[in-house]
């Protein structure tokens, strides 16, 4: 399966490559501030591809709190937050917002809560690097 997401306003636009294709796709709903504010519904698969895509980098905010170990890429043009990055021993990894896909039945997403105030930085990271999206590429078309 090869499922489009984008922001609202499309400057921000993702491919993510899933096989086999999904039976269902399961999907974390953090409870942190900025999630709830923001929507933020994320999914990921580690042997997954993820090709992001910028057409105007200009008009993306990069947000990062907390641990600051991972950043929210916010179009500031219509306030979407399709993905989020996290840089680990120089390699990226993300994962991507549910509530921006385009091309996948909102049945086929298995939402559930979930709560991370209580991890440390080490034990974060771990996880990441075990269920985040391994290969991504972040392309900036223009300026
Ligand atoms: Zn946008």
């Amino acid at each position: 399966m090869l499922i489009h997401g984008s922001c609202h306003c499309r400057n921000l636009t993702f491919e993510l490559t899933w096989e086999p294709d999904p039976a269902e796709i399961p999907a974390r709903a953090c409870d942190c501030s900025f999630c709830t504010k923001h929507g933020g519904v994320w999914t990921s698969n580690p042997r997954g591809t993820l090709t992001v895509s910028v057409e105007q980098p200009s008009l993306v905010s990069k947000y990062a709190f907390g641990t600051n170990t991972a950043v929210f890429h916010i179009c500031s043009r219509c306030g979407i937050v399709p993905v989020v990055t996290s840089d680990i021993d120089h390699q990226l990894y993300a994962v991507v917002n549910v509530n921006t896909f385009n091309n996948v039945a909102p049945s086929l997403v298995r939402r559930a809560p979930i709560s991370l105030d209580d991890e440390n930085v080490e034990s974060r990271l771990a996880r990441r690097k075990r269920g985040w999206i391994a290969k991504v590429a972040y392309v900036e078309r223009g300026t």
